[in-house]
């Protein structure tokens, strides 16, 4: 059986495509070994002269893979269309000649290598259409359509190689799953081009941003002439679909943002001529080139088994077909845009060192990591004037949405830190870069070290009788040059408050704690922030209860996850009508994404939602 299977075409391609792999993985390890592995980046790109010699290899192996006399012949014109693209590299030229070499290429490769649309499908019949001379010119117009949108889209590196492994495997899955509609040449040429390419994946990080683009062009190239040979002559509008989609996502950003511009102005579109691809539209707007080839793939791969599931319905009704194309387009796209918003992204800072603040539902939030909250919290100390921190977790903003004396005084703060998943969620979701979460606990301990680093003293105020005493110790024992100006339970009467205050402007603490619970200590600050004069006033909820020991904190990995609320409510069930925040915030975010669309730009975003807070 298992000679059986060897001997089988299936047997015969697993192995080509075992050797396609190997054998890019030595040229990989070949250039590794002469640049070495964290050698110097280059500009020459490698990948297309790498998948060329794979394939050459592959082909010139005697009685490898199904006779065909025209297939070592695509490597000719291959091999120009990567002239082209390095000379292009070196002398950028408009999209014009780029597209009209291209053409030209594609031309000699159907005219004299038999790679060639030559029949269509009629829609919604059984017939053919010959297409004669016209087919030769769609040939060159299709080869040159994918050479250039691969090309472009090889700004980040590993997109096109990616791409077409992808790309290649999908079109042998589909000859395999209809070999009466397919040919055995489109199945084994699909499958080298996913063998050579998927190493190159890897090289990639290797090149510089913008090297890649003659790689790119060869393998848009290749993968155009996969699809051609593979199935197109046969299934022609059918198999189409496959690299449609693989390029569709761009050419569906490139339309988004012509219909933004559109709803501009006429001559805004004449003059900037953004017609963008989906890639670089991302980089834009802060994803790193690792992230793009991940979103990128992820959304290649999406399409992928979407055209396979097309495949299987090949023969259910036209409508039916449809209605899978709408419902994966519309979940598709959903998934990708939550994705898409839930990578996290640098935070940019607004002039100067100021943090960035944003407009969360109509709350500020301040867009800083923990160093940066921080170096914020040390500044105001340094100046000595009143200044109030607030940690804005889902519960807290919920609160601010529905109370707006809440609000007004966390609009007023001078420093709003996200804290919690909640939070986070759904400023991405509005394209906010909110990155890290600055939870309550971690502000206290920086702030204490902060504090201990100047010298200065900070006073513990709430929680219940003892509780502020048992974390001052502890806090002590990690700093041990942390001063405690003074400590004092949450459950004073009235009438002992001003001896509280009293206390806490004689000791002059530099940093003052105030765990009364949202939104009372939050009050409570504001109404006495400038009489007390502390430089920095902070509410902490019940952080006090977890520093002391009293209460345990979630395991690291659930706070890494985002989860730290579910092990709260566990421990804690009384707390489960707080969770009601949660959902809240989603479908909050989700109503203000439908009622108003977000930029595009990120930097108009956040331009914009500056606007909203003042
Ligand atoms: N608390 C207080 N005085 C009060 C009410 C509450 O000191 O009158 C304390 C309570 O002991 C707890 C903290 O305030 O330590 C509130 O904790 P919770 O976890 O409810 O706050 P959150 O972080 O959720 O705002």
């Amino acid at each position: 059986m298992l000679a059986n299977l060897l001997h089988s075409d299936f047997g015969l391609f697993a192995g080509e495509a075992f050797l396609a792999l190997m054998l890019g993985g030595a040229l990989l390890a070949v250039r590794q070994a002469v640049l070495g592995k964290d050698g110097p980046r280059t500009r020459l790109d490698l990948t297309g002269p790498l998948t060329l010699l794979a394939l050459l290899l592959l082909f010139v192996r005697p009685q490898s893979g199904p006779a065909s006399a025209n297939l070592p012949g695509v490597l000719v014109p291959a091999a120009l269309v990567y002239l082209i693209g390095l000379v292009f590299g070196y002398r950028p030229a408009p999209w014009v000649w780029r597209g009209i070499a291209l053409f030209v290429v594609g031309l000699i490769a159907a005219q004299y290598h038999g790679v060639r649309i030559a029949t269509l499908k009629v829609p919604f019949a059984e017939s053919w259409v010959e297409l004669g001379a016209v087919g030769t010119v769609l040939t060159a117009l299709w080869l040159a359509l994918f050479a250039g949108l691969f090309g472009r889209a090889a700004t980040i590196p590993g997109v096109p190689a990616g791409v077409a492994a992808l790309g290649g495997l999908t079109f042998y899955a589909i000859c395999r799953l209809r070999e009466d509609l397919t040919t055995p040449e489109g199945a084994f040429f699909a499958l080298m081009l996913a063998g050579a390419c998927l190493p190159q994946v890897f090289l990639a990080q290797h090149l510089r941003r913008g090297g890649a683009t003659s790689g790119g062009y060869v393998i848009g190239f290749l993968v155009g002439v996969a699809s051609i040979i593979g199935a197109l002559k046969n299934t022609a509008l059918l198999v189409a679909v496959v690299p449609l989609l693989i390029i569709g996502a761009p050419l569906f950003a490139a339309y988004c943002t012509y219909i933004a511009d559109l709803r501009g102005s006429w001559r805004a579109v004449a003059h900037a001529r953004r017609l963008r691809h989906l890639h670089e539209i991302l980089l834009e707007q802060g994803y790193s080139p690792r992230q793009v080839l991940q979103i990128i793939l992820g959304g290649t791969l999406f399409l992928c088994l979407l055209a396979i599931v097309l495949v299987l319905l090949i023969t259910v009704s036209f409508v039916i077909k449809l209605l899978a194309i709408l419902i994966a387009a519309v979940a598709g796209l959903t998934l990708f845009y939550v994705v898409l918003r839930m990578m996290p992204r640098p935070i940019q800072s607004a002039e100067g060192d100021q943090p960035l603040s944003v407009s969360l539902l109509g709350v500020k939030v301040h867009a800083v990591t923990m160093p940066q909250a921080l170096a914020q919290a040390e500044k105001f100390i340094r100046e000595d004037t009143p200044h109030m921190i607030v940690t804005s977790d889902a519960s807290g903003v919920m609160r601010a949405v529905d109370d707006p004396e809440f609000r007004d005084i966390v609009n007023r703060a001078d420093l709003v830190t996200p804290d919690g998943a909640g939070v986070i969620l759904s400023a991405r979701l509005l394209n906010i870069p909110l990155e890290a979460r600055c939870s309550g606990c971690d502000m206290v301990v920086g702030l204490c070290g902060v504090a201990a680093e100047l010298g200065r003293s900070v006073y513990l105020l709430g929680g219940a009788p003892g509780v502020a005493e048992l974390a001052g110790k502890k806090l002590q024992e990690q700093f041990p040059d942390l001063r405690i100006a003074g400590c004092r339970d949450g459950y004073f009467k009235p009438e002992d408050e001003p001896e509280v205050l009293e206390e806490i402007k004689r000791t002059r603490p530099a940093v003052l704690f105030v765990a009364l619970g949202i939104p009372r200590q939050e009050k409570w600050i504001r109404e006495h922030l400038e009489e007390l004069g502390v430089p920095v006033s902070v509410g902490i909820g019940g952080s006090l209860d977890v520093i002391s020991g009293l209460k345990k904190r979630a395991p690291v990995w659930m706070q890494r996850a985002g989860i730290e609320w579910l092990y709260r409510v566990a421990k804690e069930p009384s707390r489960l009508p707080r969770l009601a925040a949660l959902p809240r915030i989603v479908v909050l975010t989700f109503a203000e994404l439908l009622r108003a669309p977000q930029p595009v730009d990120s930097a108009d975003s956040i331009r914009q939602s500056q606007e909203n807070s003042r």
